[in-house]
């Protein structure tokens, strides 16, 4: 299900071991995260050497860190590669997924009325996906445009006075380029992120022609960015102190970006550093301290007709609102009903908290994997890195499924639990635990996105499928 860089990374690998499959994209066509966010300035923050898929290396990024359309068709370009494009029934919106114990199978069904069925499901649905809006009195009867920053529409370029609400990692990269062309800006902030520069310059020609030529080279590449935003886990979930390093250094800089002292006091974030994800930028300080954009801290109260009203009563005209207000990340695969061995539902078994083990397996849905699953998420380092653990660490179950002629594993429930018994205890030694609310944390409080770990520790822990952690099902006969 889906067909982002989970879904499309798995298709390799089933391929690749010649596993018949089937992708099931509810949109109308593929690269998740990367074909929605499409508004302007959309980029990523992992350069892009390291930010692609290790068996499918483009040999010629132009410049350090992707852009969105160039991740999109790096993304159709490995779909075209591998002649996945036939295998993606697009339009497919999976509603409801259940497991039908007497046959092993399961049942896909979608919100158009289509079936599918399959003896295991890997869900590629993506964590940061489905947008979160503010619910705020009044947005009915706003008489502008609104929409989210991953619903940009096409080409819109807003000209007038655009309100932004958030100051998250998408507000980020679209305020520089509203201020350019907006008569007026104002963002809404209700808290100062940490911003700090990104690297990111265009490659030379030379580079380009080497990078190209000398596999090696580009191998060499990929293994210094991986080391070089590795080595920053330290602080995630080592040693949160050395954090305060990392501060000091941003607030000397915010000192030299921000030359009004009254705005630089609201840029001055109230939480730790890195409880909330660090932010990448090199012109987003300069865009608030344009003439055309202004930074709002009142909460907003109300929206009206034509403008955004705050707490202190002040009205802020508006004739676009783009919510930069992130993602229900925590909430997973909702509002899917995933339905499993004795009608068990995936979304009463997470009330409190998602939790699998590895982030794959949860006890009581055989032959169902998550990818980017519960405690998956970084805060430091590629994301498809970890796609890829967890891509390998399919394969090997469904290895193990063909040499054990199994028809079903499902992990054990004391596995699982002792599994997140001790990931929370890591948990409580990172940097998200130093007391701040954010999108990590589900609304129990317990951490549910983030790994807290090395990333390599995680692959060498997934390098190997244990058959003993899993009840398994023998085919019969
Ligand atoms: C703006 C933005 C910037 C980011 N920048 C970075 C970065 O710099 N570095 C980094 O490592 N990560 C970044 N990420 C995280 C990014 O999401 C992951 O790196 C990666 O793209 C996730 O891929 P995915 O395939 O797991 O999920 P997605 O890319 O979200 O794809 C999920 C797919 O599943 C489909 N789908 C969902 N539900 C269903 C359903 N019920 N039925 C059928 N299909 C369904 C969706 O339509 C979508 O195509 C960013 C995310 C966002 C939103």
């Amino acid at each position: 299900m889906g067909s982002g860089f989970g879904g499309i990374g798995m298709a390799v690998y089933l391929r690749r071991a010649g596993i018949p499959f089937v992708i099931l994209e509810k949109a109308a066509s593929l690269g998740g995260t990367w074909r929605d966010n499409a508004y302007p300035g959309a980029g990523c923050d992992v350069p892009s050497y390291l930010y692609s898929f290790s068996f499918a290396a483009r040999t010629n990024w132009p410049r350090a860190f992707g852009s969105q359309a160039e991740i999109l068709a790096y993304l159709q370009a490995v779909a075209r590669e591998f002649g996945l494009e036939p295998h993606i029934r697009y339009g497919f919106d999976v509603k409801r997924a259940s497991f039908d114990e007497s046959r092993s199978r399961w049942s896909l069904e979608s919100a158009g009325g289509e079936a599918e069925e399959a003896d295991v499901v890997v869900s590629a649905c993506g964590l940061l996906h489905r947008p979160a809006i503010p619910s705020i009195a009044g947005l009915d009867g706003f008489a502008g445009t609104w929409f989210h920053s991953a619903r940009w529409p096409r080409g819109e370029r807003p000209e007038g006075c655009v309100a932004v609400v958030g100051t998250g990692a998408s507000a980020i990269q679209i305020v520089p380029e509203l201020a350019r062309e907006a008569e007026h800006v104002t963002l809404f902030q209700r808290s100062a992120p940490y911003v700090i520069p990104k690297p990111d310059r265009v490659h030379s020609t030379r580079e380009r022609t080497a990078l190209a030529r000398f596999g090696p080279l580009r191998r060499l590449l990929r293994a210094a960015i991986y080391l070089k935003y590795e080595a920053r886990a330290l602080a995630f979930v080592v040693a949160p102190e050395l954090m305060n390093l990392y501060a000091a250094d941003f607030r000397r800089r915010l000192r030299t970006n921000v030359a009004d002292p009254h705005l630089r006091a609201r840029l001055q974030p109230n939480d730790p550093m890195g409880c909330k994800r660090i932010l990448l930028s090199n012109d987003y300080y300069a865009a608030l301290g344009r003439e055309n954009v202004s930074l709002v801290t009142a909460p907003i109260e109300r929206i009206d007709r034509d403008a955004i009203v705050t707490a202190d009563g002040a009205r802020h005209r508006a004739d676009t609102i783009v919510f930069a207000t992130g993602f229900t990340a925590t909430d997973f695969l909702a509002p899917m009903e995933v339905v499993g061995r004795d009608g068990r539902r995936l979304a009463a078994v997470w009330q409190g908290g998602a939790e699998a083990y590895f982030g794959m397996s949860v006890a009581g849905f055989p032959n169902f994997f998550v990818l980017y699953g519960p405690n998956t998420n970084l805060g430091h380092n590629s994301i498809v890195y970890m796609l890829e653990s967890q891509m390998r660490y399919v394969m090997r179950a469904l290895f193990a499924m063909q040499r054990l002629r199994l028809r079903s594993v499902e992990v054990l429930p004391q596995v699982q639990e002792r599994f997140n018994v001790r990931l929370q205890r890591a948990m409580r030694r990172t940097v998200w635990e130093r007391g701040c609310a954010s999108w990590y944390k589900a609304p129990s409080g317990k951490g549910t996105t983030n790994w807290p770990g090395f990333t390599f520790a995680y692959r060498r822990a997934t390098s190997r499928f244990d058959p003993a952690r899993y009840r398994l099902d023998s085919m019969a006969g």
